[in-house]
């Protein structure tokens, strides 16, 4: 049976899995519009906020969507936990696309902190040289730390740059495999990765060159999300698209 989904996108996953559901119903994929040159999706896009959970509940129930599917990065917290609110508010299943995070193995050398402010307090005093694979919205917490030297890799350019003497910018977007990302980290000299938790393997790559080079990584853990009913990968979670929606139906919600 076709339904109406309205997916939170912003994720190579997200894409993938519109593209699988496209092909039996009617998908609308959302980004927030902030990436400047965002990749091709495939599918129908809308861009922009919602304006809090209230404007999406709004949209949930003026555009009739069936379904809503939370397939955004695991640190985009707020677009969560206003996705479950909205979803809650519009009487609409919602589920999460919630990859696993990674667990570190034999030889990882990891400091695991809660925040990136706790990131900047892990790299110490003395001078460091770091590779920062955080996106731009974080980097500006490495103003405290002026000591280090920075190499900050993102998809949009870091406006402001940081008020720090000594960094490189380098605009990238992954996947990033492991034999290139080991020949960055040897061609900057870098000692210490910085990183979110982001799961996967897109970006894993750096996480497994620091491991072969026996670097440091400071991994900056996920924030708290909603629970709402999820499935770890794009198959697993159009497999349960069906029983997702029709249950509600029945219940006439
Ligand atoms: P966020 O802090 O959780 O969300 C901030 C606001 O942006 C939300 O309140 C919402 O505005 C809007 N928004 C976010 N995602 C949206 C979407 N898919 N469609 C429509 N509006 C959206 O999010 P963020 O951390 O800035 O991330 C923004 C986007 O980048 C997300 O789509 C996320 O999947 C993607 N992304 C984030 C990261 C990361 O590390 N945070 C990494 C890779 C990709 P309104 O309240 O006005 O609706």
């Amino acid at each position: 049976m076709t339904h109406r989904i309205l997916i939170l996108g912003g994720t190579t996953e997200a894409r993938q899995l519109a593209g699988k559901l496209a092909a039996g119903h009617s998908v609308m994929l959302s980004l927030a519009g902030r990436t400047e040159s965002p990749v091709a999706q495939g599918v129908p896009v809308r861009s922009g906020g919602f304006g809090g959970a209230d404007g999406l509940a709004v949209y949930l129930k003026e555009t009739s969507i069936e379904l809503l599917i939370d397939a955004t990065h695991p640190y985009a917290a707020r677009i969560s936990a206003n996705a479950a609110q909205a979803a809650r508010m519009a009487g609409v299943p919602i589920v999460a696309l919630r990859r696993p995070g990674w667990e570190p193995v034999e030889g990882d050398r990891w400091t695991q902190v809660d925040t990136t402010g706790d990131a900047v307090q892990a790299l110490g005093p003395a001078p460091r040289r770091v590779f920062l694979a955080l996106g731009r919205q974080e980097v500006a917490a490495f103003d405290a730390a002026p000591q280090h030297h920075y190499l900050i890799r993102s998809v949009d350019p870091v406006e402001p740059k940081l008020a720090v003497p000594d960094a490189t910018y380098l605009l990238a977007r992954g996947p990033f495999r492991e034999a290139e990302e080991r020949t960055l980290l040897q061609r900057h000299g870098i000692d210490i990765v910085v990183s979110k938790d982001s799961g996967g393997t897109a970006t894993y790559g750096k996480i497994a060159a620091a491991r072969a080079l026996g670097l440091d990584v400071v991994m900056v853990h996920r924030p708290a999300l909603p629970e709402v009913p999820s499935a770890a990968t794009v198959d697993q979670l159009a497999d349960m698209v069906d029983h997702l929606v029709e249950p509600a139906a029945e219940r006439g919600v």
